[in-house]
């Protein structure tokens, strides 16, 4: 099959197994088993990509839709996603092809470099959708082919992947939209399961290569409190005050069925964020 393509970050452990090196997970995979994400399996002590150049979704939108608001505003972007996601948040906003699909297009690296090349004041491509961590090796090799174009790399991501994988492939991405969907450790375990301090790691690391920007998602009875929204502002203004924080408005999906989120927090949440920093956003209002 052509999708299934060779991981590049794993171990070759006793009697088949695999230990899969790509994100904090670290999942030690049996002879025929799938890693949390759904993404990477094993074949008889091969770890592979299962969604190699399977396309779930694809579009051209404005970069401000990644959301970026302060990289090339008011431009266009090739926006592809796969399936999959190293994460599990019980209120995903986007569980359709995180969690379930399984199926898309093939499309080589060259295709999608292609098609962004063919498109008239298209800026580059945005690997988003799904989460572009688990989508590493075609993530790279389609990053490598754009960049030689000239064109631009943007990925829109939950941050959950390991420095190794993540400093191969930095070189070649302009900008990013990180995700930091709280800041207790215990949130992440309970409600992502998945944990904080990685994504704390992958942001400091990100600030110092490429243009970042910042996304918090405000779930009602989880996130929506002054003392959380503070505490993400206060963090990321010690990197840089200019870093832009977009504080999107939840609305109940998948496990979690509390109601959307208070606008008039959300307002407030704006007036505490810019205590904080020089730019902030509110999304899905
Ligand atoms: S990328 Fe997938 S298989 Fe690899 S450690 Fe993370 S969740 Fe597990």
């Amino acid at each position: 099959m052509k999708n299934l393509k060779e991981c590049l970050f794993y171990e070759k452990k006793e009697e088949g197994k695999v230990r899969c090196t790509l994100c904090p997970h670290y999942c030690l995979i049996k002879n025929g088993g799938i890693g949390f994400c759904n993404a990477r399996y094993n074949d008889s002590g091969v770890l592979y990509s299962k969604n190699y150049g399977i396309i779930s979704s694809c579009g051209v939108d404005p970069i401000e839709k990644k959301p970026l608001w302060r990289f090339f505003p008011g431009s266009k972007i090739l926006s592809i996603g796969s399936f999959g996601c190293n994460l599990k948040c019980a209120y995903c906003q986007n569980y359709s092809i995180s969690q379930d699909c399984r199926e898309g297009v093939y499309a080589a690296p060259e295709d999608i470099v292609d098609m962004a090349k063919n498109l008239s004041e298209n800026i580059g491509i945005a690997f988003t959708y799904n989460e572009p961590a688990i989508w590493y090796e075609f993530v790279l090799d389609t990053a490598k082919l754009n960049k030689q174009t000239g064109r631009k790399n943007v990925l829109v991501t939950n941050g959950y992947i390991n420095k190794e994988p993540l400093e191969k492939l930095l070189p070649y991405i302009d900008a990013m939209n990180i995700d930091l969907k709280g800041f207790d450790d215990s949130f992440y375990q309970e409600m992502c399961r998945g944990r904080l301090q990685p994504v704390l790691d992958t942001i400091l690391l990100c600030a110092g290569h490429c243009h970042i920007e910042i996304t918090t998602l405000v779930v009602t009875d989880k996130i929506d409190n002054m003392q959380t929204i503070e505490a993400i502002a206060q963090w990321i203004s010690k990197i840089d005050q200019k870093i832009p924080l977009h504080l999107s408005r939840y609305f109940p999906n998948y496990h979690y069925d509390r109601a959307p989120t208070d606008i008039k927090f959300m307002k407030k949440a704006k007036n505490i964020g810019e205590k904080y920093l020089k730019y902030v956003y509110l999304g899905n209002i």
